[in-house]
């Protein structure tokens, strides 16, 4: 189990900086995620803790040593790519083996440990196939098996799972979060999916055009996203755009154009003047047909549109507010057309910083 801090890290590839001083640790043992969306840095990122591309600036420290001057076969690590990556041209034992031969094991020492990694990735029985004679997830497992085999310090992994169909790839989600507790690993996993990187993981750093937004546990990140560019990507529906009028015991005011009355929020993030974005999932919008019901943060509107997402369906509402039309969920079979009444629960608004909202 080892320790990774990524210090200040920066890649300029010609003119563009794929990351600039980017920094985060990665706890001995941890399943930490870099997620964002394509083109934001995170396989950047991965090659450069790998070392098979070198920093323009910053430094890579494995158990607080600097391994900037390492080669990427003297760091120890664990690579599975996106596209697997196996050798085609080796069966499957040789494929396991190949970074053990590398290293000059005895012929017994290795049998073992490849019989070992395969029985842990839950592939017995196939060495002597070739890669082209299995299917994606048992290639998927073989270049895991051959990732750990060596006993890497840390495992990276670059969307191991995207290449994959749906059932597979949620059964390999369970797969390596077993294979991870078992073996206690530090991994990196870099995904663009959200629910991945949600269920995997002690760990997320989200990234943005380069940069770091935000790092912390997947509840964290969930529940005050901070900006409007990780609560976009991570699903939140309604981005308001406000100002925060008032800081009052209980929480904030914020004052949304359109709407005649302040907002009450739970959430003391920001101070008064404060140019924001609320954030509202759709779940957390209650729809109420009689307009006499009465609740927080009241807006009314009418239904103009609505996607059924199995088990709720997704309204699209014209409100008052100078903002896109709200979605909110709800079992409730509803027309187009029809005037209803929305709240938004004080407790579920989040009050996020707008600098990014240029970037949606
Ligand atoms: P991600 O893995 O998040 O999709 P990457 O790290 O692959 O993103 O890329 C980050 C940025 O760096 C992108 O704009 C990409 O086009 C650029 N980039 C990546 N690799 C190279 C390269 N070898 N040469 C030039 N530009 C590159
Ligand atoms: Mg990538």
């Amino acid at each position: 189990m080892a320790e990774v801090e990524v210090q200040s890290v920066s890649k300029l590839y010609d003119e563009l900086w794929a990351v600039r001083q980017i920094s985060f640790i990665v706890p001995a043992g941890s399943f930490t995620s870099i997620l964002g969306p394509s083109g934001c840095g995170k396989t950047t990122t991965l090659r450069l803790i790998a070392g098979f591309s070198s920093t323009d600036e910053g430094q890579v420290l494995i158990d607080s040593e600097n391994i900037n001057s390492l080669p990427p076969w003297q760091r120890n690590l664990g690579v599975v790519f996106q596209n697997y990556a196996l050798f085609p041209f080796l069966n499957v034992q040789d494929n396991v083996a190949f970074g053990l031969r590398r290293r000059k094991l005895i012929p017994h020492e290795i049998s073992t440990r490849v019989e070992k990694a395969l029985e842990l990735v839950g592939l017995p029985d196939l060495e002597r196939r070739f890669p082209k004679q299995l299917s994606g997830g048992q290639q998927q497992r073989v270049a895991l098996a051959r990732a750990l085999v060596i006993q890497p310090k840390v495992l990276l992994l670059d969307e191991p799972l995207s290449n994959l169909d749906a059932k597979l790839r949620s059964e390999m989600r369970f797969e390596l979060k077993r294979i991870q507790r078992e073996t206690g690993v530090t991994t990196i996993f870099v995904t663009h999916d959200q629910e991945e990187a949600l269920t995997l993981s002690d760990q997320i750093v989200v990234m943005n055009n380069g940069r770091v937004e935000i790092l912390g546990t997947p509840r964290l990140i969930w529940e005050q996203p901070r900006s409007a560019f990780v609560a976009n990507f991570l699903g939140v529906e309604n981005l308001i755009p406000a100002r925060i009028s008032e800081l009052v015991n209980q929480g904030a005011h914020a004052i949304v154009e359109g709407y005649d009355k302040p907002i009450f929020i739970d959430s003391k993030l920001g101070k008064k003047g404060d140019e924001i974005v609320l954030g509202i999932r759709s779940n957390d919008i209650d729809i109420k047909c009689n307009p006499k019901e009465s609740g927080e943060n009241k807006v009314s509107g009418v239904i103009t549109d609505f996607t059924y997402l199995g088990g709720t369906i997704a309204y699209q509402i014209k409100t008052s507010l100078h903002t896109n039309p709200l979605i909110a969920a709800s079992r409730r079979e509803l027309s187009v057309g029809a005037t209803v009444n929305l709240n938004l629960p004080a407790k579920c608004l989040m009050i996020l910083n707008s600098n990014r909202l240029g970037d949606l």
